[in-house]
């Protein structure tokens, strides 16, 4: 069986050094896949690409199906809208896919933290939207449908079966937003209840979802929500288990998937070789993953495991970077985990 090529977009800031370091561990770990490189966000820009986004980018994704992606950056309150917002757009990857769990070599609050966040991810807020009315006065809008409701519900019902999870906590504000998060728990309510009644079901507003999930986060297992609250609540659930160098995702659509750590671009760190490439580590070992299921190549699961064996390893022997207390470069964190991998 041939290798899987795979389109590798190393993005902004710590993007590329992350990518890099990644690209390494893959590469040491045998891994079945082949990177096909493209570039988004102001790495495009600089390339001479007059679109944040070059279509010649999402072109690739189409044909591969399967990307990684480096964090892209995008300014706050000006310029370019954001690529990842538009990336997950035109190529429909509604689902984004978010575990945190607690790992024994980072030591946390708590120790059993076992958590999926699944977050709509084409509607909301994030819409983008936003209308000037008179000076001083501006409408967001909050873009919700229904199609798109049951959707991400189907999906997180499925998702939950297919990883024997037991409970889907929808975090929600219907208190406040009947129609559009009323309509989320609609159609949430209603699959569980026509298609997925063994999977346990539950209905939190996320203000109070928040203030429990940081009192004891054992109390939920996936939890479903709309776009801006998946946001908010993904960094939440990162802080419990260690922070954004160790919080893994990926954006999932019928046709395509992209994998991608949850942390931005950190401009404030970027090129000093410092950042945790372990998110986008973990990224990828999902996409192996999903490459073993999607394509039936167990080689891919078996990399995965190797890495995910080695970077354990890493963590117990106190090799870490410096946002997890440690002193460790980019490279020689990825060095350590290669040194690692078992034979
Ligand atoms: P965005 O708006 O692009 O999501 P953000 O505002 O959430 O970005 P990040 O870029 O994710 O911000 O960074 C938030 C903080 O976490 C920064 O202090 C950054 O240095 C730190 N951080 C993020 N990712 C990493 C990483 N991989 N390794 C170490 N520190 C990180």
């Amino acid at each position: 069986m041939s290798v899987h090529s795979v389109v590798l977009i190393p993005g902004d800031g710590i993007g590329p050094e992350v990518a890099e370091a990644v690209r390494k561990v893959l590469t040491a770990a045998d891994a079945p896949v082949s990177f096909v490189l493209r570039y988004a966000g102001e790495a495009a820009l600089e390339r001479g690409s007059e679109d944040v986004l070059p279509q010649e980018t999402v072109d690739a994704i189409r044909e591969h199906h399967v990307a990684l992606k480096g964090p892209c950056s995008t300014p706050v309150g000006r310029g370019f809208s954001s690529v990842n917002v538009a990336l997950r757009r035109k190529l429909n990857l509604y689902a984004a896919v978010r575990p945190f769990r607690s790992l024994a070599g980072v030591p946390t609050r708590y120790e059993n933290v076992d958590l999926i966040v699944v977050r709509e991810n084409t509607e909301g807020l994030y819409s983008g939207i936003e209308n000037l009315i008179t000076d001083g006065v501006v409408v967001s809008m909050k873009v919700a449908t229904r199609a798109a409701c049951r959707r991400i519900a189907h999906w997180a019902f499925r998702y939950a079966t297919h990883k024997k999870r037991e409970k889907i906590s929808v975090f929600h504000k219907a208190n406040i937003m009947k129609l559009s998060d009323g309509m989320l728990l609609d159609e949430a309510r209603q699959v569980h209840e026509v298609d997925y009644p063994n999977i346990a079901y539950g209905e939190v507003i996320v203000d109070a979802g928040h203030m429990r999930l940081v009192q004891d986060p054992t109390q939920f297992d996936i939890i479903l929500c709309e776009n801006l609250y998946g946001d908010l609540v993904s960094d939440l659930c990162a802080g419990l288990v260690g922070g954004l160098g160790v919080s893994p995702g990926a954006n999932i659509g019928d046709q395509d998937a992209v994998f991608e750590a949850v942390h931005g671009s950190a401009p404030d760190i970027a090129g000093q070789g410092v950042a945790n490439p372990l998110a986008l580590l973990m990224s990828a070992t999902m996409m192996l993953n999903h490459l073993a299921e999607t394509r039936h190549d167990p080689r891919a699961s078996t990399a995965a495991a190797r890495i995910k064996a080695a970077y354990d390893r890493a963590l117990n022997d106190g090799q870490k970077t410096r946002d997890l207390g440690g002193q460790l470069s980019t490279t020689a964190f990825a060095d350590a985990v290669i040194e690692r991998l078992s034979p």
